[in-house]
This record gives structure tokens, sequence and C-alpha cells, in this order.
């Protein structure tokens, strides 16, 4: 009882400032960029936001492990097996539904008719990647050799490797930050969960340990909460500053802009909250107002990983999501599930057909919502990933990979917009899986119960 009451008063003491800091951010960019800053004096000035990214990538790797093992560990097979379909039905309808809206409004709106007003960057090294080799290393990443390893280190074959190189010339934190395998760390931590939840008695030690760790964790989280309204003030006044010529956001650019804000405003505040409305009755938009800081800090961070540990206070402590389903739903769904992602990259290449006059066929935009779907599970937690894997999606039509340039300019700005919509697609989902597994939480409930009193 207590925690709750604690939960919804930090969201509404919470509520208030951030509303103020969502104006203030916007407002100490604009106040500073007359000044015209060196690049030194921003990196200077954006140094509080760089230290909450770097705090929260810190809590990630342990975070990921310790929930999904303590997650998977806690439920016996047959509710672990139950809830994870219907997390994986949710995470794929709607991400097929994200893309599918993408295309719609790509389509309706055409931000590349009349085809190219800006000649693609003959600089570009960006080589032509096999999609089937894009889909080869997903698979590789989900079963990584060596599990310290994965803990700095994703495979990126040799093409992909080369894109990314590319991209870092103009995008530096393209690769920079894309370290660890969560994908890989996913798939072993919850085998592992499972293996020690059926160990009964002997795996109790490790049960109780990966607990220990997960609550510690949790705790550290709840220290950093206090800092991010300060590192996100910081990380978004700096891009406002940083931004070079607003002017680049005109023309085909800014239609395209334009197409990919409204398809994710249309998934992020029609189709998820309706899903959520009619799988639980509930008002979606309560349980979203649960989420701001979350969702405040994947527009800060552009990083659904690093974003992690702030949405898991977020549904537990405002929105009292059991953690038995936040354990599981939102690690995987951080690594797996990004509908923004996939709305994206879907409406980038239909404009790249469309400013290459490229008239697709049905069966090519079919191909394009299915590889924008594997490319969004593909991409990674973290700033610009999509930008990476966009890759699978062009050349599995035969478009051309070096046209990325084309959209690189406004990809910062739209990062954080699709991880926005990421973590409110993982926030939403959890919410969903756990009202459809209430019976199967309250069935373990009851037995937890009735094992305590026959010790
Ligand atoms: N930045 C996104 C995320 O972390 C991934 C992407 O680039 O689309 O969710």
């Amino acid at each position: 009882h207590v925690r709750c009451a604690a939960g919804r008063y930090a969201a509404r003491s919470g509520g208030s400032s951030r509303g103020g800091l969502r104006a203030g951010e916007v407002l100490v960019g604009l106040v500073l960029r007359p000044r015209d800053l060196s690049l030194r004096e921003i990196k200077y000035f954006t140094f509080p936001g760089e230290l909450l990214m770097r705090m929260l990538q810190m809590l990630v790797l342990p975070l990921i492990v310790s929930s999904l093992v303590t997650g998977m560990s806690s439920l016996d097979s047959k509710a672990s097996g139950r809830m994870g379909m219907r997390t994986v039905v949710y995470y794929m309808l709607t991400t097929i539904i994200a893309v599918f809206t993408g295309i719609a409004v790509v389509m309706l709106l055409k931000p590349g008719e009349g085809g190219r007003e800006s000649p693609a960057s003959s600089s570009s090294s960006i080589q032509s990647v096999q999609a089937v080799d894009a889909f080869l290393d997903l698979i590789r990443n989900m079963f990584p050799p060596n599990l310290v390893e994965a803990c700095f280190k994703q495979v990126t074959g040799v093409l992909l490797t080369s894109v990314l190189q590319t991209l870092e010339e103009t995008v530096p934190t393209a690769g920079s930050s894309s370290g660890v395998n969560a994908l890989g760390l996913v798939v072993f931590s919850m085998c592992f969960g499972l293996v020690i939840g059926n160990m009964k008695d002997k795996g109790r030690v490790l049960r109780d340990f990966f607990d220990c760790l997960n609550e510690a964790i949790l705790r550290l989280v709840a220290v950093i909460i206090w800092y991010t309204p300060v590192g996100i003030l910081f990380l978004i006044a700096g891009k406002i500053v940083e931004m070079k010529d607003l002017a680049q956001m005109g023309g085909q650019l800014g239609m395209y802009t334009l197409s990919v804000i409204l398809g994710l405003l249309l998934h992020g505040l029609i189709v998820l909250p309706l899903i959520y409305f009619a799988v639980t009755r509930k008002n979606p938009f309560m349980f979203m107002g649960g989420l701001l800081q979350a969702l405040m800090t994947a527009l800060g961070t552009s990083s659904s990983s690093a974003t992690l540990p702030i949405t898991f206070r977020c549904l537990e402590e405002n929105n009292m999501v059991d953690k038995r389903v936040t354990r599981f739903v939102l690690p995987v769904g951080a690594t797996v599930n990004m509908d923004g992602t996939a709305l994206y990259e879907a409406v980038a290449a239909i404009f790249i057909a469309q400013v290459n006059q490229v008239a697709l066929n049905f069966g090519q935009i079919l191909t394009i919502s299915i590889t924008a779907t594997a490319a969004s599970i593909g991409a990674a937690g973290i700033p610009q990933a999509g930008l990476v894997t966009m890759v699978i999606v062009l050349t599995s039509v035969g478009l051309p990979t070096e046209d990325i340039s084309l959209i690189i300019a406004v990809d910062w700005f739209l990062d954080r917009l699709r991880t926005t919509a990421n973590v409110l697609g993982d926030s939403l989902g959890a919410g969903i899986v756990e009202h459809l597994s209430r019976r199967e939480l309250q069935t373990h409930d009851t037995e937890i119960c009735r094992s305590v009193v026959v010790e």
C-alpha cells in the first residue's frame, strides 16, 4: 500500500516539473543558438547530458541479464511459455501494423515525388549488402560463442561493417555505442533463467543471487532518476544548439520528415492506445501518463536500451505492473520490438524509391514490409541503429544503398521520435501482457502461499 502511494506521489510530483522542462529544453537551446558556440563549447555544454547517457548505459547490461534470469526462473515453464507467446504475438502484430501505417502515409503524402532534388553523395562508400547476409548476422547474434565478448561486441558481417564505418563519419554515434550484443544476452539469459527455475532447491542460490542483483540495480536507478531531468535538458538543448541549418528541413526532406512524424503520431497516439483499450478496457492515456519520464528519456537519449532502467521504474512504481511481467517483456522489447523503427524503415525505403522514380509493385511493397519488420528486430536499441539496418530493406528491393545519405541530415531528430515510439510500444505491451496473464499470475501466487503454509 505504502509503495503504491509513493509511486503515485512520485508520478504526480515528477509530472509538473517535467511539463516545465519540456519547454525549458527547447528554450535553453534556442537562446544559445544565436551565440554560435564552437564545437568544444557545445561539448562542454552537453556534458551533463553525456553523463546521464553513460550512467544509464552502465546499468543496462546487468539489468537485462538479472531481470530476464529472475523473470524466467520465477515462473513455471507453462506460465512463462504462455506469457512468451502473448508477448511475441503483441510484438509482431504491432510491428506489422506500424509498417503498414508508415507505408500508407508515405504513399499518400508522396514526399519524394518529382524525382531527385539533391544528388546522392558520390563520396559514399556504402557497399551493396546482401539482405540474406544481414539476416544471417541477426541469427548469429542470437548465439554468441563467447559470453564475455557478447558484453561488448556484436557480430557485424564484413558488408555491414563497411556501412557502419561510412555512417560513422557522418553520424558519430552510429557505431560507437553498438557494443553490447543484447540479442545474444537476451537469448542466453532466458534459457539460463528457465533452467535454474527448474532446478528446484539446487538452483536457489543462483535465483536469490540474480533476484538480489536485480533489486540492487533498480535501487541504483532510483538514485539516477533524480538526475534524469537535468541530463535530458542538456541532451536536448545541446542538440538544438548544435543543429547546423534548419533550412535543410525544407523541400522533399521536410515532407519526408513530416511523413515519419505523422506515421509515428498515428501509431503512438491512436493505434497503440486503441489496442490497449480493446484488450484491457482501461484508459490508455492514464497508463501513458505514468510513462512520461521514460518517454522523455527516450527522446533525450535516442536509445531504448539506455532508457530501459527508467522504463522499468515507471511501469513498476507508477503503473504498478507486475514485476514478473516487466522483467520478461521489457528487456526483450527493448531489444527486438521497435514499432517506430519499423515504421521509419518502410517510409524511408519508399521515399528513396520515389526520389529515384522507381514505381514499386505490390510484391516489392510486401518485401519492404517484411524486411522492415526484420530490420527493426535486428536493430540494436542504440542511437541510429535503424539507419544501419535500413540497408537490408533497400537491398531487398534493389534500391541504391548510398541513398541513405539523402536522409542522414534529419535522422538524429527522427531517431529521437522513433525511439520514443519504441519505448511506448514496449510499455503498453507490458500492460497488455499483464492483463492477459493475470489468471496464471494469480494461480502462481496461490501456489507460493500454499507452499509457504506447508513449510
Ligand atoms: N534508436 C532506436 C532505439 O534505440 C533504434 C533506431 O535507430 O531506430 O530504439
